[in-house]
């Protein structure tokens, strides 16, 4: 079978690992990635072997600026069979409109919203529903997040109601614009919107959320409350999370304490950028009481799509039927392990 080309629409902080991650797949092909502007991660990403494609207004600028390209955003399109489109929340609809014309496949990111695709994406909970489609959306970090864990949860012992705090990171590690830098800032448009989000993939989920930014970049932590239907033990929720794909349990008393332990350990594991693609939950932090459990996760935002974007590629390209199977195949590619 023909390798899927993949192009990818914006270089930041999802896009540079989607690209990455595309090319490290044996059944895709990278033919590029795009830039606006003619700076340090357009020469790292040519560094890295990847042609560059820029919007029609840019090339000027690249030219100027002496940085090789390989054509305009519209050529890569006639190059592709699907785009992932990793640019910031609020171009979608200019872009929508752009990747129909030319006939190629998109999928989007957790900032657009799920009317503009009418399918949203995890790769346990629903890959057949993206099976062949022109367009699909790939949630965001903190609903990937979630489903990760209240999907594999909802099926073993079903999920009565779930209150979920997000207490999230204020900006990306390579962000120095956005904030606070000192304070906790709490949403107030309530209930946050990441309760609807996680519907749009279980809408039978009785489920509610509230969210505080807080000045770290490192990764968020939720703290989760589930009503379950029935009784159940701490240790039978443990093994349910020990089986579910992407979710890694750590522990306080192995020194994993906080989210800085989590990202050391994603330095120790090798892993490209220093990635922690799991769900990270504290396995002496889970705790069942009668039928309520208690849990706390961690959710390293800048990569635990990543893996989500490469089964959604190949659920839209029709290049493996099994979930499973693919889930298995991008964790081999990524170096996810459960040991
Ligand atoms: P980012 O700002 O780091 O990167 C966006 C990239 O798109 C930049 O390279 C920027 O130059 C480029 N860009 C800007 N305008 C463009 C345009 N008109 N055309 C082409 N490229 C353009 O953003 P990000 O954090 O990578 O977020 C991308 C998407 O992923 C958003 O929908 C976001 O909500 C979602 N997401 C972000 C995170 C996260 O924590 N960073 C996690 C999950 C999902």
């Amino acid at each position: 079978m023909a390798k899927i080309r993949v192009g990818v629409n914006g270089y930041g902080t999802i896009g540079k690992r989607v690209a990455t991650a595309v090319a490290a797949q044996d059944d895709m092909e990278l033919v590029g990635v795009t830039k606006t502007r003619p700076n340090f991660e357009a020469l790292s990403a040519l560094k890295k072997g990847y042609d560059l494609y820029v919007p029609e207004e840019s090339v000027q600028a690249f030219n100027d600026a002496g940085v090789k390209i390989s054509g305009t955003i519209k050529d890569m399109y006639k190059k592709v069979d699907i785009v992932v489109d990793c640019t910031p929340g609020n171009v979608g609809e200019m872009y929508k409109a752009q990747y129909q014309e030319a006939g190629v496949k998109a999928i989007f990111q957790g900032g657009e919203d799920h009317s503009l695709t009418g399918i949203s994406f995890n790769s346990t909970a629903n890959y057949s529903e993206s099976w062949g489609a022109q367009l699909s959306r790939v949630v965001s970090c903190n609903t990937t997040g979630l489903l990760r864990t209240l999907n594999p949860i909802d099926k073993a012992f079903k999920i009565e109601h779930a209150f979920v705090t997000i207490v999230r990171r204020a900006a990306d590690p390579g962000d120095s614009k956005n904030g606070p830098i000192n304070g906790l800032e709490p949403s107030v448009k309530l209930p946050t919107h990441h309760g609807p989000d996680v519907q749009s993939i279980m809408p039978w989920l009785d489920i509610n959320t509230m969210a505080v930014k807080a000045s770290t970049t490192l990764m968020h932590l939720h703290t989760v409350v589930a009503q379950l239907s029935k009784e159940v033990t701490t240790e039978e929720v443990l093994s349910v999370l020990r089986e579910a794909p992407r979710v890694r349990l750590v522990s306080s008393k192995g020194g994993i304490k906080t989210t800085a332990q989590v990202m050391e350990l994603a330095r120790d594991l090798g892993r490209d950028r220093s990635d922690m693609y799991e769900i990270v939950v504290w396995e002496d932090g889970v705790k069942v009481v009668g039928n309520t459990l208690y849990f706390y996760q961690g959710v390293h935002q800048e990569s635990d799509v990543i893996p989500e974007n490469i089964d959604c590629i190949r659920a839209m390209c029709k290049a493996e039927p099994d979930a499973a199977k693919s889930v298995e195949k991008t964790n081999r590619s990524l170096g996810i392990t459960k040991d």
